[in-house]
């Protein structure tokens, strides 16, 4: 049971306090080799670019130097914070949907479990403690035979994380039919 804190933008549990169970949203990960050539691939995120290395939790922690807190007449803070960018990102499926049908790249999709101090925001959720849950690689264009041994390297690799991992392959449409399919399987079996 959580609830939303109006006030902050905070999810508590039904005592009032920070969220301790995990709760479950998606993110979308760039997937890229940790070193050229040797075949290990990591997640690595969007926006700030952060490595997730398998098997460490990400924690949240404030970017805002003193110099910009002080301009910004803002307080030090525990992340995240509603006042501030910091945080784990995390965000209901609909948000990871059009991420689905760009193949120029390597992505990969999770279900994130989030924990610890949860705020909402404009993009979803934001978090102070996150691991996937479960991975999903939307592998690159290329042709034929050497797109599925890329996503056959990708996804054996991210066996790493200690979480199940799965394909996602075939057109555009396709993969965006595969995800909403699975999404609706998830959502089914947490009621
Ligand atoms: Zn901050």
């Amino acid at each position: 049971m959580s609830m939303l804190d109006e006030g902050s933008g905070r999810l508590l549990d039904e005592h009032g306090d920070y969220f301790v169970e995990p709760f479950y949203a998606w993110r979308v990960w760039r997937v890229e080799q940790k070193n050229v050539g040797e075949g290990v691939w990591w997640l690595k995120s969007v926006v700030f670019n952060d490595r997730w290395a398998p098997h460490e939790r990400q924690d949240a922690r404030c970017r805002r130097s003193l110099l910009r807190r002080l301009l910004k007449r803002q307080r030090r803070h525990a992340a995240p914070d509603q006042s501030c960018s910091c945080g784990i990102y995390a965000a209901e499926s609909e948000r990871v949907r059009p991420y689905l049908g760009r193949e120029e790249e390597n992505w990969a999709f999770g279900r994130v479990k989030l924990w610890g101090r949860i705020v909402e925001c404009a993009h979803g959720f934001k978090a102070e403690h996150c691991y996937p849950e479960r991975l999903y690689v939307v592998p690159r264009q290329l042709d034929g035979r050497r797109r599925g041994r890329e996503a056959l390297e990708i996804a054996f690799s991210l066996q790493d994380y200690g979480v199940p991992v799965e394909v996602l392959s075939g057109t555009s449409d396709e993969i965006i039919a595969a995800f909403e399919l699975l999404d609706l399987e998830l959502a089914a079996s947490a009621r």
